[in-house]
């Protein structure tokens, strides 16, 4: 692999680059301008850098990958606007990253791992494990690559959440990176609180992202509310049972004041009955949380909820004050649910 060893370059904050510009004796700006470049313009060739000298450039081209760390290789578009874009890494894997525009409102669901270890049932990238960990310029990337995409028709990015391909609690380091050069403002200076990191339930990871004094917001993927279901599909339960999951997210909340959202996907006949419905209610009824139910895409038989199911349950919630939306169901005919492009190809 002719690139593997060099510089990702989008994973540096300016104070990186220009620590790695002055052992070759140039000046500290040159990284400033570099890093807008990448981040604010999202050039993808180093000789677009037209304020930048050919000594630099040359030195860019030799010792660095190119400027974003993904590369198109499928792209699948939704009759309902969903694109669903699948990148090659430098080592050659694949991930997905799929945007999701609803009015004003372009939303990017990023990956975090190449596949993923947590093997829930009803997600396409857990059955086939995890590959390795991204690099936060890898991550990084993703929502660059889009915002290029994005620019030609003036538009931007409005959202991102972490909800494609991995567990970003299980690549922590790297989403948190990743989140700051997002968030820069000589970069994207997209704000944190449009950015949401959703997690399978990593307590200890809970309650450190508990301490950071970030605005990102969190998500726990939920999807039952007693151990004996959560764990049929969703492994991870078994080592983070719902008492220390809930624990860890009233923690979260009074650490941060900020509310706590939950996912909690409706699988036939197995998570959507009104008892389901009342047990969850009971679980979150002393959270400052909201509730996100969503409609699967069919997995592994696993088949989607009937919808004057899905309205009964929601009910039951908004019965007892607890915020709710349902999930619009969005790129169905392109494979948008997690992994499932990947595997195709
Ligand atoms: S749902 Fe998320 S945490 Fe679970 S296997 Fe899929 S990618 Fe991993």
């Amino acid at each position: 692999m002719e690139n593997m060893g060099k510089i990702q370059i989008a994973g540096l904050f300016p104070d990186e680059i220009a620590a790695w510009l002055a052992d070759y004796d140039t000046a500290s700006y040159r990284a400033d301008q570099i890093f807008h470049w990448i981040h604010h313009q999202q050039v993808n060739e180093f000789v677009e850098m037209s304020n930048i000298p050919n000594k630099v450039i040359e030195l860019l081209e030799t010792q660095c990958h190119q400027p974003l760390a993904v590369e198109e290789v499928v792209t699948r578009k939704s009759i309902d606007g969903t694109e669903k874009y699948l990148f090659r890494l430098e080592d050659h894997e694949t991930i997905e990253t799929v945007l999701i525009p609803d009015g004003n409102r372009n939303t990017v669901c990023v990956s975090s791992q190449v596949g993923c270890a947590m093997n829930c049932s009803f997600c396409a990238t857990g059955q086939g494990g995890c590959v390795r960990n991204m690099t936060g310029a890898e991550i990084v990337s993703q929502v660059l690559w889009v915002q290029r995409r994005l620019k030609r028709e003036n538009s931007s990015i409005s959202n991102i959440v972490f909800m494609g391909m991995g567990e970003p609690f299980a690549n922590y380091r790297e989403v948190m990176k990743s989140i700051h050069l997002i968030n820069h403002p000589d970069g994207l200076n997209l704000g944190m609180r449009r950015i949401t990191i959703s997690t399978c339930g990593l307590v200890p990871q809970i309650e450190r992202f508990a301490r950071e004094n970030t605005q990102a917001n969190l998500a726990v993927s939920l999807h039952a509310p007693i151990d004996s279901k959560r764990s049929q599909i969703m492994p991870i339960n078994k080592k983070y049972p719902i008492e220390q999951l809930i624990d860890a997210c009233s923690y979260y909340v009074e650490q941060t004041g900020r509310r706590i959202s939950f996912e909690y996907a409706l699988i036939d006949g197995f998570n959507d009955s009104t008892e389901d419905a009342l047990q969850l209610r009971d679980l979150l009824s002393d959270l400052l949380c909201h509730v996100n139910l969503i409609p699967i895409n069919p997995v592994n038989h696993l088949r989607r909820s009937k919808s004057q199911v899905i309205q009964t349950f929601a009910q039951v919630l908004e019965d007892a004050h607890i915020s709710v939306t349902i999930r619009k169901e969005r790129g169905t005919d392109i494979e948008a649910a997690c992994g499932q492009l990947r595997q195709r190809s």
